[in-house]
């Protein structure tokens, strides 16, 4: 049996991370086993479905790297065969016409409920083959649900399930425009995809009964089941919008690597030994869907951050500075005006938690920072510090091969000609020439800066000195 699993959005918004967790389950088991990973979208909400969300779900996939074999599917193009299978289903006695109307349905609920019953469609249409009905136009389609036994099926990630047919009714599998419904549609490709294994949202744990019956039915085999729990946040709440970044572009946005989102998502939840970082043939090698965890996970930024940081400070060097131009770019910075972007990478990659804050703490090399961070400044540019920012100014100028190895020695002479520690003076300079009092090792820094914007820095340190002397007095 090849392995194939699938991952099936509906197109109703962007890919969040909760989809793409189940999404990159599904394709490490289908890659661990050689199989085949397919991409069905599930677009028979024509209303609700968006060409912007397709787009936005394959890009988001491809970002992660999860490529796919088979697909994009549209159950939108496949309505003829759904219509083939629920006639077969209504040949063999196995689903009828539904002829209730919305108002008889509503009644029987209210009377249900006010019996203390759980509601359920009474089958009242169960048996009215033959007889023309006049109540509805139109009439839906109903799965005729087996009546006794019990649906049991292996869970991968809970365990085994067991539901017996009492607790389900008979389901509407087509709507009065001929349409199919959501879990008529899943059948139908699931078997004629032929998917073996299905890994999905937890949210769909109490469709899978209903599922297999239907298959059954269809005269096939049901695939094997595994639900994935959802990711919520730290109060156990759902993800929201609001308050955390849910679509898996916005983090691209953010500056987040892939690699680093992808081991972040594969992580939560899912453990090999102590292990955290795994590279994408590790994981693929590693994977096994019965080491999910079936409790929700708990979605920690920090944690990704620290996953992130992590492949930003082992990445390319290339790669990054092109990620770096882009942005720059992007933030209307010229970064012919400055070092190369490699020697900036070079100096801050390990020190970047996202290629936000790469990009942010590269401007000063290549443009004027608009303003001194103000504790910077109170702390480092300071009257006492005037004489050695002279003292660097009047060195530095003097410097030719604008080199490391030359600030340095500017830096500890200046140091031992003023009797102050080295703090003393790569403090204020550090400040006088990026604007704030954490940057790479000063030399380098200085180095990248440049000798004319350096000199120039200095002398809008002093002034700044000067103003505040001016200011203070
Ligand atoms: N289209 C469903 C959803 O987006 C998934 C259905 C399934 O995986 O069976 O939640």
């Amino acid at each position: 049996m090849i392995v194939r699993t699938r991952f099936a959005p509906s197109p109703t918004g962007y890919l969040h991370i909760g989809g793409a967790r189940t999404a990159l389950f599904a394709w490490l088991f289908a890659r661990h086993h050689n199989g085949e990973f397919v991409l069905r979208v599930e677009d028979t909400d024509i209303e609700r479905s968006t060409e912007a969300s397709v787009k936005a779900i394959t890009d988001g996939l491809s970002w992660l790297g999860l490529d796919v074999d088979k697909g994009p599917i549209f159950q939108s193009d496949r309505v003829d065969r759904y219509r083939d299978l629920l006639q077969q289903l209504l040949q063999n006695g196995n689903a009828y016409h539904c002829y209730c109307s919305r108002e008889q349905l509503d009644q029987e609920r209210q009377q249900q409920k006010a019996q203390g019953l759980k509601p359920r469609y009474s089958g009242r249409c169960r048996d009215l083959a033959g007889t023309h009905h006049q109540e509805a136009k139109e009439p839906v389609i109903r799965f005729r649900n087996p009546s006794q036994g019990v649906v049991v099926f292996e869970d991968q990630v809970r365990g085994r399930i067991a539901i017996s047919n009492q607790e389900l009714d008979d389901l509407v599998i087509a709507r009065a425009n001929g349409m199919p419904t959501y879990n008529f549609a899943v059948v139908a490709d699931d078997l004629d995809m032929e998917i073996s294994h299905v890994i999905r949202g937890d949210d769909h744990i109490n469709n899978t009964p209903r599922q297999i019956n239907i298959l059954e039915a269809l005269g096939a085999r049901p695939p094997i089941y595994a639900h994935v729990p959802m990711i919520v946040n730290s109060d156990g709440q759902r993800l929201s919008k609001r308050h955390e970044a849910v679509s898996v572009l916005e983090y691209k946005e953010q500056g987040f690597l892939p690699e680093a989102l992808r081991n972040y998502l594969i992580r939560l939840g899912w453990s090999a030994g102590d292990q955290e970082i795994f590279s994408l043939k590790e994981m693929i090698e590693k994977f096994d869907i019965l080491n999910v965890n079936g409790a929700a996970a708990a979605f920690d930024i920090d944690k990704l951050r620290w996953f992130n940081q992590h492949y930003i400070k082992n990445a390319d060097v290339s790669r990054l500075s092109l990620e770096l131009a882009h942005r720059l770019k992007g933030d209307g910075v010229d970064i012919n005006s400055g070092p190369a972007l490699i020697n900036v990478v070079e100096v801050l990659q390990e020190r970047c938690e996202t290629l936000v804050e790469l990009t942010n703490k590269s401007k000063y090399f290549f443009e004027e920072f608009e303003e001194y961070d103000e504790i910077a400044a109170k702390k480092h540019l300071r009257s006492s510090a005037e004489k050695i920012l002279i003292s660097l100014r009047d060195e530095f100028i003097l410097v030719d091969a604008w080199e490391v190895f030359a600030i340095k020695e500017v830096v500890y002479r200046v140091a031992e000609n003023n009797a102050v520690k080295l703090g003393k003076i790569a403090q204020p300079l550090r400040v006088a020439v990026s604007g704030n009092s954490a940057t790479p090792p000063i030399d380098e820094t200085v180095a990248l800066v440049g000798k004319d914007r350096t000199i120039s820095r200095i002398g809008r340190a002093l002034k700044y000195i000067e103003d505040r002397q001016r200011g203070a007095a």
